[in-house]
């Protein structure tokens, strides 16, 4: 089955509401196997929703709309689905009941103009919403169905779970499956993790896609069956895969931080940092997944104590002893970036992690002049990090 999803309100092409109810429903249809290869937003206005609901008709076989389901006259998403499918509005008694119900219930006087929430289009079948007061609709027409939900998102998901999917599923026989599990790699180029599984995501069931942001990657697999234990037996053989093919570079569904944070504990290893760049770069990276908070000792920022030695490599070494040394942690890790970047426009930056066993050192070069690849000072701490952690690397 196609789907289209219509996002209706003025407030939403203005840009002072955020279309939150698209990406719901995206997200909802996507997991029980419905396509959904387009998605519009019009404002309040009779013609141009109605153009809208036809054209998306002509297209797909299920229309979701949201929006303008409201008692003021700018409300007008019930006259322009009528409009759209060629039937006039009809007044139902039983959904006027309804909307005065449940004013009584509040205690709250209904105006006039709720009196309009209780017209929907002719034939169409009247949705109740106990959540809310405007009540909703669906219209099974020779050119497609109809469904119009509330703007609200709290009522449009109620709507959704409770009346929306069991008509899918029972109705229409909508019983795919889609899940989808994310995992996070580390250490090596998106494009050499991108040549080793190139065959994965040429595939288009189970799907595999890549996003990289400052050189920590996730891998999105996607996977579509008949039941939730098929699309999971399909995830994990694919992430079998991965795992054969990427090594350790594959973290799994931790975060890179999460990992550290993870293994340290295990280890029972407490942790300083020396952070030669004023934006703490490494502490920034792990912050989220501190917890508990002892594992991470304390953090000296830029700059060292005087005497300060020379070259990048000698200063981030005596950050990471000395960062030790006074917080009194099992490991010290110091990143240090050049004073000036190279001819390219490259800084050098260096992590040197002093351990039990001795130092570990890592140079790299990055263009730091975009602010966000500062994250790659991160990484490449956590990175090295990581890989002592697991026994990949001894001093
Ligand atoms: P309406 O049904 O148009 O009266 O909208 C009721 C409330 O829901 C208003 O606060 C709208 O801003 C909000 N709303 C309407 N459409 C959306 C949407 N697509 N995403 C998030 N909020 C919405
Ligand atoms: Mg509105």
């Amino acid at each position: 089955m196609d789907a289209e999803i219509l996002a209706i309100g003025s407030e939403l092409l203005l840009g002072t509401t955020v279309d939150t109810n698209t990406a719901y429903l995206s997200s909802q249809l996507a997991s029980i196997g419905v396509n959904v290869y387009r998605t519009g937003m019009v404002g309040d206005n009779i013609e141009r929703i109605a153009a809208c609901v036809r054209e998306s008709l002509s297209r797909a076989d299920l229309l979701i709309c949201t929006g303008g389901m409201g008692p003021t006259v700018d409300d007008v998403t019930r006259d322009g689905v009528a409009l759209a499918v060629g039937r006039p509005l009809e007044f139902h008694q039983a959904l006027y009941d309804q909307v005065a119900a449940r004013f009584a219930s509040l205690r709250r006087p209904m105006s006039a103009s709720n009196r309009r929430q209780a017209y929907i289009p002719q034939g169409a079948r009247p949705i109740p919403n106990p959540v809310g007061t405007a009540p909703c609709f669906m219209i099974e027409s020779e050119h497609g169905t109809v469904i119009v939900l509330p703007g609200v998102p709290s009522e449009m998901r109620y709507l959704f779970e409770h009346v929306v999917q069991p008509y899918l599923r029972d109705e229409r026989g909508v019983r795919e499956v889609i899940l989808v599990r994310v995992l996070h790699a580390v250490g090596l180029g998106e494009s050499v993790i991108g040549e080793r599984i190139a065959d994965l995501m040429e595939q288009s069931n189970p799907t595999v896609g890549i996003s990289a942001k400052q050189a920590r990657y996730e891998l999105r697999i996607g996977a579509k069956a008949d039941s939730p234990a098929a699309a999971q037996a399909m995830l994990d053989s694919v992430t079998t895969e991965l795992e054969a093919r990427l090594g350790s570079v594959l973290i799994g569904s931790e975060t890179l931080d999460q990992q550290v944070v993870r293994l340290l504990q295990e280890r029972n290893l407490t942790l300083a940092l020396y952070e030669g760049h004023v934006t703490a770069p490494v502490y920034t990276a792990l912050r989220h997944a501190i917890r508990p908070t002892t594992l991470l000792r304390g953090v000296t920022i830029h700059p060292l104590d005087s005497p300060v030695p020379e070259g990048v490599a000698a200063r981030a070494h005596t950050g990471a002893v000395n960062a030790r040394d006074h917080w009194r942690s099992a490991l010290g890790l110091g990143v240090e970036v050049s004073a000036t970047p190279d001819e390219r426009g490259y800084h050098m930056v260096v992590a040197v992690l002093v351990t039990p066993e001795g130092p570990l050192t890592q140079e790299q070069y990055y263009d730091l002049r975009q602010r966000e690849n500062l994250n790659f000072i991160g990484t490449l701490g956590l990175g090295m990090l990581r890989r002592y952690l697991l026994g990949e690397t001894t001093p």
